[in-house]
């Protein structure tokens, strides 16, 4: 089986708009069973540049193919504590989405107290919080210094029983996830995006980041996603290609350990 776990999509009045019935024929094409969509809040900064993507148009996306697609709500330090709080549990009980996405590079870190509280929801509701980190997104106004999963290191050991996916494996910062995930159970990472970072730098990104953290922590943290239908049939590849996992641990990348942590 294998599952996305790191897709996006942007609502229909954006030039980038891509309807579903391509996402499905990719997915059918490529052999993906379930693709998430993450949610976006990139609080103020996306309110002025109106990209940020709210859980009711994850939630129609998903909501004609709920055995294709996953949802994911998304928080921003900037808004009130409350609101966010009551709107995650609403996305969570009443629109079925399975977990948070937070995007530091829109002007936090992500060990920012403020957002305590949406980890201890997280942990309540036994769901897991996706970062991004690494890479920002070339986007105008976010900044790359929020990406660096060092800071990661006080959300895992202040939120132990929460499930920490730091995405993109944090890269170039390989070895900061690698330490922030080493001595804990509940710390992931995907691998989403590396191979179009691939292209944009000139260098081996894919490979060597692979190696390092299925080397370090064991394939059973890793997990496959895309980041967008264009890197999903490259990342495939990589993986499938790797001569220095076991097929048992392919299996668990690509799909085994997101079934496990969507609980799907
Ligand atoms: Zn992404």
């Amino acid at each position: 089986m294998i599952i996305d776990s790191h897709n996006h999509i942007v609502g229909k009045n954006s030039p980038y708009y891509i309807p579903q019935e391509e996402y499905l024929k990719m997915m059918d094409d490529l052999g993906v069973e379930k693709t998430v969509i993450l949610g976006k809040d990139y609080g103020k900064l996306g309110d002025r540049l109106q990209s940020n993507l709210p859980d009711e148009e994850v939630a129609d996306f998903i909501r004609t193919h709920p055995d294709r697609f996953v949802g994911f709500t998304a928080a921003h330090p900037d808004r009130a504590e409350k609101e966010t709080l009551e709107r995650i549990e609403r996305a969570v009980n009443d629109l079925g989405l399975k977990g948070i996405k937070i995007n530091p590079h829109a002007g936090f870190y992500p060990n920012d107290t403020r957002l305590y509280p949406v980890y201890e929801k997280a942990t309540e509701l036994g769901i897991p919080v996706m970062f991004h980190t690494g890479i920002k997104a070339p986007v105008e106004g976010t900044r790359v210094k929020y990406c660096q999963p060092i800071y990661l290191d006080d959300v895992a050991v202040d939120f132990p029983d929460m499930i920490i996916i730091i995405a993109h494996a944090g890269y170039p910062w390989v070895e900061e996830t690698i330490l922030v995930g080493l001595y804990t159970g509940n710390v992931y990472a995907d691998i989403s995006t590396l191979t179009q970072i691939e292209g944009v730098m000139g260098f081996e990104v894919m490979m060597p980041t692979l190696r390092k953290l299925t080397s370090s922590w064991g394939a059973h943290r890793v997990l496959f996603g895309s980041d967008g239908i264009f890197n999903t049939e490259d990342t495939i590849k990589a993986v499938k290609s790797a001569d220095f996992l076991s097929e048992s641990d392919k299996g668990k990348i690509l799909g085994e350990n997101a079934r496990k942590l969507l609980k799907i």
